[in-house]
């Protein structure tokens, strides 16, 4: 019941698909001038990750089944489902499709893909990176010679994948592919693509360079930073030998400051004393005439006394004084 079910929905998806191109569509990879375009529906690109992740050890592979839309002279080829080719023989490095193997995709597309054909195959090159061996160009060759029949090879180790389709009765590598899914559907394979197609070599083209730019970046960041750090502490030094400059600087103008000051100071206090000195002298000159007043008359007593013109002669100043006495008076 289940199975019948799972039949009818995904006959019923295909025939969404059967009048027209896919409209809910993603572009993986570069856009390329060739007359031929992939497109994988997202359950198909899911299938074929998870079938292809679980088996790492040998080469594994299987039929892509789908349909080829002719438009505006563009061979457009739709892939729908993956059938599993069991009963084939895998070695790391091979991969061999027996009688059996295509015995059981013939039945299994009678049973779930009516009306639908073989559009190419997918096989796994675990750890080996995405390329077509001669062997591979021979199975193409000749099992899938029909000129809208492609090659799908996914690496599930190195996370890489790629197409290849003819071109001009040659086998190359297609640049670019869409993902669709039924209109309304997210496509999250976008998610799962991003990780994958990161390692890939078709987005891949970013990746190889992505990551070294990174690296770059991140190691032109640290070199900006450790430059930035020197020349903070080449000036975080030229700081502090100017502040201990401007220190010493400072102390020498306040050595001099307070030598000046001192000298002011010494200066003003001898001005001070002889200030004080002027006011002594002349306060004693002040007093003198008052004391000349009560010795004149001693003194003039004196001169009186002595009367003598021998003893004028030392007295000179006292009769100066003397002498000025009376013109005080
Ligand atoms: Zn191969």
């Amino acid at each position: 019941m289940a199975k019948k079910k799972k039949k009818n929905t995904k006959s019923n998806q295909s025939d969404e698909f059967l009048k027209a191109l896919p409209q809910n569509i993603i572009f993986i990879g570069e856009k390329g001038d060739e007359d031929k375009s992939i497109y994988i529906s997202q359950a198909t690109y899911k299938e074929i990750h998870k079938f292809s992740e679980n088996k790492t050890e040998i080469e594994c592979g299987g039929m892509l089944v789908g349909r080829v839309i002719e438009e505006f002279g563009k061979k457009n080829i739709i892939i729908h489902g993956f059938v599993e080719a069991k009963y084939s023989e895998g070695t790391p490095t091979t991969l061999k499709f027996t009688h059996e193997t295509w015995e059981y995709v013939h039945a299994e597309i009678a049973k779930k893909y009516e009306g639908m054909k073989i559009v190419g195959w997918i096989h796994t090159h675990p750890n080996f990176g995405i390329f077509l061996s001669e062997y591979d160009k021979f199975i193409q060759t000749n099992f899938f010679s029909d000129e809208n029949q492609i090659a799908f090879v996914v690496d599930p180790i190195q996370k890489t994948e790629g197409f290849y389709f003819w071109i001009n009765e040659k086998i190359e590598r297609c640049s670019g592919y869409y993902i669709f899914d039924r209109t309304g559907t997210k496509i999250d394979a976008a998610d799962l693509l991003l990780k994958e197609n990161g390692a890939s070599e078709e987005t891949g083209h970013k990746v190889p360079f992505v990551y070294p730019l990174a690296i770059g970046l991140l190691f032109a960041c640290i070199a900006v930073l450790t430059c930035f750090c020197l020349s903070l502490n080449s000036k975080i030094v030229t700081l502090q030998k100017q502040q201990t400059a401007l220190t010493d600087y400072a102390d020498t103008a306040l050595a001099t400051m307070q030598q000046q000051l001192q000298a002011v100071f010494y200066q003003m206090q001898a001005q001070n004393r002889n200030a004080a000195v002027g006011t002594q002298t002349e306060e004693s000159s002040e007093t003198d005439p008052v004391e000349e007043e009560s010795t004149e008359p001693v003194q003039s007593t004196e001169p009186v006394q002595t009367t003598g013109p021998a003893a004028s002669e030392p007295n000179g100043s006292v009769e100066t004084t003397s002498s000025n006495a009376p013109a005080n008076e």
